[in-house]
């Protein structure tokens, strides 16, 4: 019986730690101290403490431990624990059963975000990013609520991608979703040596292999439409037949691999265009106050 036993398999542990040392040190930042991992992360203090004996990297500043992020995102991610593969788990392929047999799908979406600012102000405005554009939002003084709320149609039936869009496509299978610290999170060069990709660097690599190709194509960013919350994320576009079609097959794979997505029904060269909200093609903020980015969360459910 070893220290993990009834926990994650030794395999798993193995990737995980393997990925954790492909990883620039200097790259990681260690921003979350041990006392916000089971809060935020859902992921023990003791499994994360043993895996810092197996070589989880960590910083020590005035007595607290700290992790860098996108490490423990990647240990609920590979060692299937904690809150970031549960939510994933269980709303991704919720999202994607919602579209079968539709020909659109539609979706109630809100922004919602706090004044940062300590007392409540008069003239209190945001700018928000919404799936129509740039638009302002006053709220008065102690209003609270969404800022903002709108309908959505996606379309869920997308052409057959053509045998030079698949080969595109097809170059996902050579990676691994991976999360990144913000200092390599746009590197495709890493990402495409060590065959990990955030959501980013993929949606740029399979844009990149389409144009190649000579396919119009182009990485955009937006939402992810998995009610209870739409989450910010990447994939990549190609232009067929005067038509814009998402792909995303890293998640497909990701999910099918997880055994968590019928991969009879959803391959990777099957559209994700029914959960896939574009908001644009360069990374903007979604929501500003006073010039600056405030954190936001985006409540969305099914129509
Ligand atoms: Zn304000």
């Amino acid at each position: 019986m070893g220290p993990l036993s009834g926990g994650p398999d030794d395999a798993a542990i193995g990737r995980f730690l393997e990925i954790t040392a492909l990883v620039p040190s200097r790259s990681r930042t260690f921003t979350v101290p041990l006392a916000n991992v089971p809060r935020y992360f859902g992921l023990s203090a003791e499994l994360v403490t043993q895996m810092t004996s197996l070589g989880l990297p960590s910083a020590v500043r005035n007595g607290d431990v700290y992790f860098e992020r996108s490490d423990l995102v990647n240990m609920s991610l590979r060692l299937r624990t904690g809150a970031r593969y549960r939510t994933i788990r269980r709303f991704w392929p919720l999202a994607l059963s919602a579209l079968e047999g539709k020909r659109r799908i539609g979706y109630n979406l809100s922004y919602v975000a706090n004044c940062p600012f300590p007392e409540p102000h008069t003239g209190c405005r945001f700018r928000i990013l919404t799936p129509r554009g740039q638009s302002e939002r006053s709220v008065s003084a102690g209003q609270s609520g969404p800022i903002f709320t709108s309908d959505l149609w996606l379309s869920c039936e997308w052409p057959e991608l053509p045998a030079i869009a698949r080969e595109v496509v097809d170059i996902a299978e050579h990676f691994e979703l991976t999360w990144l610290p913000p200092a390599i999170h746009k590197d495709t060069r890493f990402m495409r040596k060590h065959g990990l990709a955030n959501c980013l660097g993929m949606s740029r690599i399979l844009a990149a292999e389409g144009r190649h190709r000579g396919l119009q194509a182009r990485s955009v960013f937006g939402f992810l439409t998995s009610p209870p919350y739409g989450s910010v994320h990447y994939w990549a576009e190609v232009r067929i037949e005067g038509r814009w079609i998402p792909i995303d097959p890293l998640m497909v794979s990701t999910l099918t691999n997880w055994n968590i997505l019928d991969s009879a029904i959803w391959t990777p060269y099957h559209s994700l265009g029914g959960i896939l909200c574009r908001l644009g093609c360069i990374r903007r903020p979604l929501v500003m106050h006073e010039g600056k980015e405030v954190a936001a969360s985006f409540p969305i459910s099914h129509l």
